[in-house]
C-alpha cells in the first residue's frame, strides 16, 4: 500500500505548520487562556476545508472540526496550553524570555500543530481513497491542569468516536503500552478568627488548620496503595507572624491508578480536613477543581502504530540542532550517569511484553475510558529531555521540536489510514477496550455544579 500522498499532504504544509507552532512558542498561553492558539488552529482548519466549531461545552477555547462522513469516526486529541514559569529563549542555559513567564515546557504548541498535521493527512487520504470515514479534530483546552477533557466529556464530547488518537512530544520515538494515574484536584479553604498573635487568646488560626491537615495527610501515606500519590502547595497562609491568620488554603492533588482508588483516598483526605477544622475551631470550605481518569493504552492500536512506524520519514538533524541537543543533555544531572550515545533519539522503542505503570497523569485518560485510544510519541527533545522543564521549552521553539511534530502528525495519519482500510481493527480495539475497562463505566469526575474556568483577558 502506498501512503506517500499522506506524507506529501503534510509536508506541503510544512512552512505553515511550523509557523503556527512557533507562534504558540512565542505567545504561550496557560490553561483555559488559549485564545490565540485556538484562533490560529481553527483558522487553519477552516482554510483546509474542515467544518469548524469553537467554544463548545461552555469552553471558549475548545475546537471541534470535522471532515468526511460515515464510520470509522477517528478522533484526534489536540492540546495547546503552556505551563506557568517555564519561559525560555533558544539559549542552552536557563534563560527565560519573560521573567517568570509561561512557556511551552510540555511542547503543547507542537502537540496542537502535530494534530492539525494529522487531520490534514487523514483528509488527504479520505479524499484520495474514497473510503467512508470521518476525522474529528478535538481542540482540548487546559491539559496541564488535567480538567479540559473531563469538562468536554461532561458536555457530551468524544462519544461519537470509534477511536481516539493522540501524540505527545517525547525524548524517544516510542509506542508505550501501559497506564498512568488519574487524579482529583481540590483546594481546602479554612476560615478562622483573627487576633493579635501575642496579646490575645481568642483567635482561631486557619493556618494551624492547614498545617494539621497536612500532618494528617502525610500520615495517610503509609496506608495508601503503592501507586497512589498525594501532593500539596500552600495557596494562602497569612500575612504577618503577629496576626493570627483568619484565612488559609492548601491545594491538593490526589492520584491513584484507578478511579475507585482515587475516590476512596480523596474521601479519607476530606475526613482529615474536617478533623483539622474541628481541632482548630475553624470552618472548612472545599473547592473541587476537577478530576481525571487514569490513562489506558489500547494494545491493538499500540501494535498498529508500531507496525506503521517504519513508514514515517526518518529524522535528519542539522549540525546546529545536534549541538543544541548535546548542550541541553549536558545541562541535566543525568548526563554523567546515562552518557547518551546520540544527542537526539533516532531509533524506535516498542516493547509489547512490557506494561508500564506511571503515576503521572493526563486527561487523555478520560477519553480512553469512553472509546479505545492510544498516545504515541516521537523524539521532539534532546534525548535526556524531560517534559515540564526549560530544556523542553527550548526544543519546542526550534527544529528539534518541529521535526518531531511533523513526524508525529504523519505517523498518526498513517495509523488512521490503516484503520480506514481495516474494519476489523476497530472491532478488535473495542474488544480489548472492554476487557481493559473490566466493568468500569465512565462517569465524569467533575460534578455538574463545578463551573468551567473562563479565559482571563
Ligand atoms: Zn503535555
Amino acid at each position: 500500500m502506498d501512503y506517500q500522498h499522506i506524507i506529501d499532504a503534510v509536508m506541503d504544509k510544512k512552512e505553515e505548520l511550523n509557523s503556527i507552532a512557533l507562534k504558540m512558542y512565542e505567545h504561550p498561553e496557560t490553561a483555559y487562556n488559549e485564545v490565540m492558539a485556538k484562533g490560529w488552529l481553527s483558522e487553519a482548519l477552516l482554510k483546509y476545508g474542515f467544518k469548524v466549531e469553537t467554544g463548545l461545552y461552555g469552553m471558549p477555547t475548545s475546537i471541534r472540526a470535522e471532515w468526511g462522513s460515515g464510520h470509522p469516526v477517528i478522533g484526534l486529541l489536540a492540546e495547546y496550553d503552556a505551563l506557568p514559569g517555564l519561559s525560555q529563549t533558544q539559549n542552552t542555559y536557563k534563560d527565560p524570555a519573560v521573567k517568570d513567564g509561561p512557556g511551552q515546557g510540555c511542547g503543547h504548541n507542537l502537540l496542537g500543530t502535530a494534530t492539525l498535521a494529522a487531520a490534514i493527512g487523514i483528509k488527504a487520504d479520505l479524499e484520495k481513497s474514497g473510503f467512508p470515514g470521518t476525522v474529528v479534530f478535538y481542540g482540548c483546552p487546559a491539559e496541564e491542569v488535567l480538567t479540559g477533557k473531563p469538562f468536554m466529556a461532561r458536555g457530551g464530547a468524544f462519544r461519537e468516536l470509534d477511536i481516539a488518537l493522540a501524540w505527545h512530544g517525547n525524548s524517544k520515538n516510542t509506542v508505550e503500552l501501559g497506564m498512568g494515574g488519574g487524579l482529583n484536584s481540590a483546594v481546602f479553604h479554612f476560615r478562622g478568627k483573627t487576633a493579635h498573635a501575642s496579646a490575645a487568646w481568642n483567635g482561631r488560626s486557619a493556618l494551624d488548620a492547614v498545617e494539621l491537615m497536612n500532618i494528617g495527610a502525610n500520615y495517610l501515606r503509609e496506608h495508601m496503595t503503592p501507586n497512589s500519590r498525594i501532593h500539596y502547595v500552600y495557596k494562602e497562609a497569612g500575612v504577618a507572624p503577629n496576626i493570627v491568620p483568619d484565612r488559609a488554603s492548601v491545594w491538593y492533588y490526589v492520584r491513584s491508578l484507578k478511579r475507585r482508588d482515587i475516590d476512596e483516598l480523596y474521601g479519607r483526605l476530606v475526613d482529615v480536613a474536617k478533623g483539622a477544622a474541628l481541632m482548630t475551631g475553624t470552618e472548612l470550605e472545599i473547592e473541587f477543581m476537577g478530576g481525571c481518569y487514569n490513562t489506558m493504552s489500547n494494545k491493538v492500536l499500540a501494535d498498529l502504530f508500531a507496525e506503521v512506524y517504519p513508514m514515517v520519514p526518518k529524522p535528519e538533524y542539522t549540525k546546529e540542532e545536534l549541538e543544541t541537543a548535546d548542550a541541553l543533555n549536558r545541562s541535566v544531572a543525568a548526563f554523567e550517569t546515562e552518557k547518551p550515545e546520540e544527542p537526539i533519539h533516532t531509533g524506535f522503542i516498542y516493547e509489547p511484553e512490557k506494561y508500564s505503570i506511571s503515576p503521572g497523569s493526563s486527561d487523555v485518560g478520560d477519553v480512553q475510558h469512553i472509546v479505545p485510544g492510544m498516545m504515541i510519541g516521537t523524539a521532539s527533545q534532546n534525548i535526556l529531555g524531560v517534559n515540564h522543564t526549560w530544556q523542553t521549552t527550548c526544543c519546542a521553539g526550534n527544529g528539534i521540536g518541529l521535526k518531531g511534530m511533523l513526524r508525529g502528525g504523519i505517523w498518526m495519519a498513517l495509523g488512521a489510514a490503516r484503520i480506514l482500510r481495516d474494519n476489523e481493527l476497530v472491532k478488535k480495539a473495542w474488544e480489548t477496550f472492554k476487557k481493559d475497562l473490566d466493568g468500569e463505566t465512565y462517569e465524569c469526575p467533575i460534578p455538574d455544579d463545578v463551573p468551567v474556568p473562563q479565559p482571563k483577558l
